[in-house]
């Protein structure tokens, strides 16, 4: 019977909890029941977890990401050409971070314009107004406001940071449960825990892009990448982590492992969603692994945005991809979606589809045009 790596008791259908080998808030979606139990998994790393998905957030919003429990979270950003804040949200609508009210006062007189990011915010900015401006006609307000969703004629660009040692003891957790998982012996990562209960610091994980790139993904895959490799002849445990097939980590786990060999991978892709094998080749020496951890790579950078940007590449394909999808299924929607089903199409019906397909379209071709414009401008 299976038992808690964490504490060991034996786990039952009471007390079982499922574990994440991969953060789910990440897009991982193996969850075995035989890790850990409900005591240990409830808090077990949960803060280390969590600011690992904030430092991804970023990644998993874009990529659209679907978790088991809620959605990614919307990414801050600023105007390219203004600095203004602005708010990219889960399914790619920009947003304003704040409305704009400007109240330009003349003698009696008092002009109030405001943007507002929704109806609701609008009446909630017009209630406030109207304690300050009593002669303040809502009603009138509501009517004559001017509702509007266009395309964004601007960039938006944010920074994006990941490391620390709180990212660095949530990979760990994701190497052991896997080490676990897939059937490793417990007394080689018991030292670990109190370094995961930020008990103590272990100087274990670092960022890991060596000269020879240790996985290069297919054209248009994302995944997360999982290797455990244990080697009693040099005696070393170690893993290899990728996370969006940008951050990478390498995971010193023991420095004396005398069990059994064990070399596993995980593959995950998170745009098919599913497992899929991979090999990467990644075989280190008790030296170059100890070395890695003597002589550490201080200039990941570089090979971090390079990373960075493809995904975002890929995320950007996707998106577009899946709001032509939504142009056109709004427009079929609207103009077919009023008749019962079975009902014959007739000339009529199909002439106020192609009419419903450029109005959706026609906004989006035209700010194609104006965007390919200015780049061939630049
Ligand atoms: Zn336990």
């Amino acid at each position: 019977m299976a038992k808690c790596y964490k504490c060991e008791v034996e786990l039952t259908s009471d007390n079982e909890s499922e574990e994440h080998i991969i953060l789910n808030a990440c897009g991982g979606r193996l969850k075995p029941k035989n890790l850990l139990c409900k005591t240990c998994n409830s808090g077990f790393g949960d803060s280390c977890d969590k600011i690992l998905a904030d430092s991804t957030n970023d990644l998993s919003n874009l990529l659209l990401i679907k978790r088991h429990r809620g959605e990614p979270q919307s990414i801050k950003g600023k105007l390219t050409s203004t600095g203004e804040d602005y708010y990219i949200q889960y399914g790619g609508d920009p947003m304003m971070s704040k409305p704009i009210i400007s109240e330009v006062v003349d003698g009696e007189k008092v002009e109030l314009s405001i943007t507002a990011r929704n109806e609701k915010e609008y009446k909630q900015i017009l209630k406030g107004l109207k304690r300050k401006y009593p002669q303040l006609n809502i009603e009138e307000a509501i009517k004559t406001a001017e509702y509007k969703k266009e395309y964004l004629d601007d960039t938006i660009h944010f920074q994006s940071t990941i490391g620390g040692k709180e990212v660095f003891r949530s990979i760990t957790k994701s190497a052991i449960n896997y080490f676990i998982y897939k059937g490793g012996d417990r007394k080689y990562i018991v030292h670990l825990f109190d370094y995961l209960d930020e008990k103590e610091d272990l100087d274990i994980v670092w960022m890991h892009y060596p000269e020879n790139t240790i996985y290069a993904p297919v054209e248009s895959e994302v995944s997360h990448v999982i290797r455990v490799i244990g080697n009693p002849n040099e005696k070393i445990l170690f893993a290899y982590i990728e996370l969006f097939n940008v951050h990478n980590f390498i995971i010193k786990l023991n420095e004396n492992y005398d069990g059994v060999p064990m070399d596993e991978t995980y593959t995950f892709d998170l745009i098919e969603i599913k497992e899929i094998i991979r090999v990467i080749p990644l075989n280190y020496t008790r030296g170059q692994l100890l070395d890695l951890f003597e002589n550490k790579d201080d200039k990941p950078f570089l090979k971090v945005q390079k990373r960075f940007e493809r995904v975002v590449g890929l995320a950007m394909k996707r998106q577009s991809s899946n709001h032509n999808q939504e142009l056109i299924s709004r427009a079929i929607n609207n103009s077919l979606g009023k008749y019962p089903e079975g009902t014959i199409i007739t000339k009529e019906m199909i002439d106020e589809l192609v009419k419903d397909t450029m109005k959706e379209i026609t906004p989006m071709i035209l700010h194609q045009l104006k965007r390919k414009n200015r780049d061939d401008d630049v």
